[in-house]
């Protein structure tokens, strides 16, 4: 008698431990298929988690209740917030991981969940009948059903290695490949393609000549990813420097003596890599104008003798690799742990995913992480979240989790994959998203705590200490827009910082609008009455409230201008197209328009609008025909 479960994910990286972690505490009996039950969400590659939009993605898995940043919490060993200098929308939380702390502790959390029962062995087949999954074939397990599999295997599918003109077997250094898996799905009418990514080489950290070496320190009062991190013990790990040094045109030259023996450039690597992400031979050719590039030194933990070259990654002969890094400043003696290499694997492109990530093809089955084309921790874990929802949605009988754009970095990663689709790695930007002065990082649980709640991943409390918080915020706004403050009382100050002075008395929300002036600054200044003195000492008091109304106030304008588009576009978003509508019918379309809408199949007007292909007169087509 085989085994049952509500949900089997496959995978235990970053987008499985998710999905598990979501699928359980919505009730649903869960088994995580993997390779290593020691390696769950093992870093396969930098020891980081978040930066720029990344950071964002992670903030949002929190607020829905996921597992990322809380293991980042307790595992960081260099906390920094990412561009500082620009406006808040771009602002993005990042941490260096102690590599190995990650893993373990990811390990710790989900050993502890109790509807998952975690499954040490390699899935080979999935099994589908009359168009619904059915279940999966383990190598030494056997048969075990499920209402619901999410796939979440990374870059184990067909895995193949290569450094030089050597290449190998594997998902992973050191870690077999997945086979079967993409067989399976082929036989089953989906369509699969090749993508490659690399990384670094390690190097020894006593090798280093770190003196020399410019110091990149982490932020001196760091700030957890979480919202379930308790400051009070935060950071929980000592904290360590990152250093920072330059490639040169010696190093590239020896690098481009290589380019013979590069897997890249002989055409034995079929796969598409990353381009925002592009190895050092490419960085070479693609900027040949540029006569250095920056290289960063990343511990890989507290106790490790080993150091990330992040900039670096390759897949070079491993001589090269080594001959050139010897070239670059404070790398004079360094040794190689490891040569950096390159790994190319099978994704399913991600048309062939809904917005839910449930497959268009097998119902119950779906998609989650690297498979669907992306690349990235924060990518997958986001993923992750939102498939394990709507699989457990699903079978409890709960409405599915569609996150919009103007809601979540999570909505435009969603939407870009099943709407655009993608033929080579795709990673988180701050420019994809265009409501992004409303998608900050500092929002988050403002804009998705209420689905962690209400799918049952977030307690009462929490949820009970945000709508308390929101109240406050509107009441600040008030306070500010309302309470004024007088030329004689805060003149002195603005003359002793140089700043122009007011004539006669002006309003807290008008002076917040000085990109010179904080509003901890300004609200020093309130004295009309003791109530009036009172309520700003409370905003002073209440950090997170503070930053809000902060940039409520500052930000208003183009808060708004962003608010009306949205509304603009609401009535495209909520106007709702038939998944059972038959695009062949529709004569008027133009063919492109008909071949993408039939491919894509839409929700919605406003998700065909966004097709490559479909043009404004095939909406207008497509409105006349709905409407009829
Ligand atoms: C060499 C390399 C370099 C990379 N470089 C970068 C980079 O520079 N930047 C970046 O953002 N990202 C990079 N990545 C990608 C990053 O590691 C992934 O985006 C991320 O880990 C994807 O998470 P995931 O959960 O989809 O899969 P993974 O983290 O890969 O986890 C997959 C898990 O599934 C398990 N598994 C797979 N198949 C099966 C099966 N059939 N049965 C049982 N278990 C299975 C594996 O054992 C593993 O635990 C790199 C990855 C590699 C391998």
């Amino acid at each position: 008698m085989s085994k049952r479960f509500d949900i089997i994910v496959i995978g235990g990286g970053h987008a499985g431990i998710e999905a598990a972690n979501a699928g359980a505490l919505m009730g649903c009996s869960v088994a995580l298929i993997t390779m290593d039950k020691h390696a769950l969400a093992r870093m396969s590659c930098n020891p980081a988690i978040g930066g720029t939009a990344k950071g964002h993605l992670v903030r949002e898995i929190d607020a829905l209740g996921g597992l990322m940043a809380g293991i980042a919490d307790r595992t960081g060993i260099q906390f920094r917030m990412l561009n500082r200098s620009k406006g808040p929308a771009v602002w993005s939380p990042r941490c260096q991981s102690d590599r190995k702390l990650y893993s373990e502790e990811a390990c710790q959390v989900v050993s502890k969940i109790k509807k998952v029962e975690i499954i040490e062995d390699s899935a080979e087949e999935i099994l589908a009948e009359g168009g619904k999954v059915s279940g999966v074939i383990l190598k030494n397990t056997g048969f075990i059903s499920g209402a619901s599999v999410i796939l979440s295997a990374g870059t184990f599918l067909n895995g193949k290695m290569h450094t030089g003109l050597s290449s190998f077997v594997g998902g992973r250094y050191g870690e077999k490949p997945a086979l079967g898996i993409t067989e399976s799905l082929v036989k089953l009418g989906f369509e699969s393609s090749r993508l490659k990514t690399g990384t670094p080489p390690r190097l020894k950290k006593e090798s280093i000549n770190w003196d020399i070496l410019e110091e990149q320190p982490g932020d001196e009062n760091p700030k957890p990813f979480s919202y379930r991190t308790d400051i009070r013990h935060f950071p929980y790990l000592p904290q360590l420097s990152c250093f920072i040094t330059h490639t040169n045109e010696a190093v590239h030259k020896i690098l481009e003596r290589g380019f013979s023996e590069s897997p890249l450039f002989t055409g034995t690597i079929k796969g598409v890599g990353p381009r925002y992400c592009p190895s050092i031979e490419d960085k070479i050719v693609r900027f040949s104008d540029k006569p250095k590039h920056q290289l960063f030194l990343e511990p890989e933990g507290l106790d490790s003798d080993q150091i990330y070259l992040n900039g670096f990654s390759t897949s070079l002969p491993a001589e090269i690799q080594y001959e050139a890094m010897r070239k670059i400043r404070g790398l004079e003696n360094v040794e190689m742990v490891r040569p950096g290499y390159a790994v190319e694997y099978d994704y399913f492109p991600p048309h062939q995913v809904d917005l839910t990530l449930e497959t268009k093809k097998v119902q119950g089955l779906y998609f989650a992480g690297q498979v669907n084309g992306t690349s990235g921790y924060e990518e997958a874990a986001a993923q992750g979240i939102v498939a394990g929802i709507n699989a457990a949605a699903k079978i409890t009988g709960k409405p599915e989790l569609v996150i919009k754009r103007n809601e979540a970095y999570t909505g435009v990663l969603i939407d870009d994959l099943v709407t655009k689709s993608t033929d080579e790695p795709y990673r988180m930007f701050t420019s994809r998203a265009e409501y992004r002065l409303i998608l900050r990082q500092d929002n988050a649980d403002r804009r998705l705590l209420k689905y962690g709640y209400d799918y049952g991943l977030i307690d009462k409390s929490q949820y009970n200490e945000l709508n308390k918080r929101e109240l406050l915020i509107t009441k600040a706004v008030t306070f500010c827009n309302e309470t004024k403050i007088s030329a004689k009382v805060i003149n002195e100050h603005l003359s002793s910082r140089s700043l122009p002075e007011i004539d006669s008395t002006e309003a807290i929300s008008k002076l917040c609008k000085r990109p010179e002036l904080k509003l901890d600054e300004i609200l020093q200044f309130v004295n009309t009455t003791e109530e009036n003195k009172m309520f700003a000492t409370t905003l002073l008091e209440n950090e997170q409230v503070l930053e809000q109304v902060e940039i409520q106030l500052k930000y208003e304008g183009y808060l708004k201008r962003q608010e009306e588009m949205i509304s603009k576009l609401e009535k495209y978003e909520s106007t709702r197209i038939p998944s059972t509508l038959n695009y062949l019918d529709i004569k008027a379309l133009s063919t492109e328009g008909r071949e993408k809408l039939n491919k894509i199949k839409p929700r919605s007007i406003g998700q065909a609008l966004r097709l490559s292909g479909v043009t404004h007169s095939d909406i207008a087509v497509l409105l006349v025909y709905l409407k009829n």
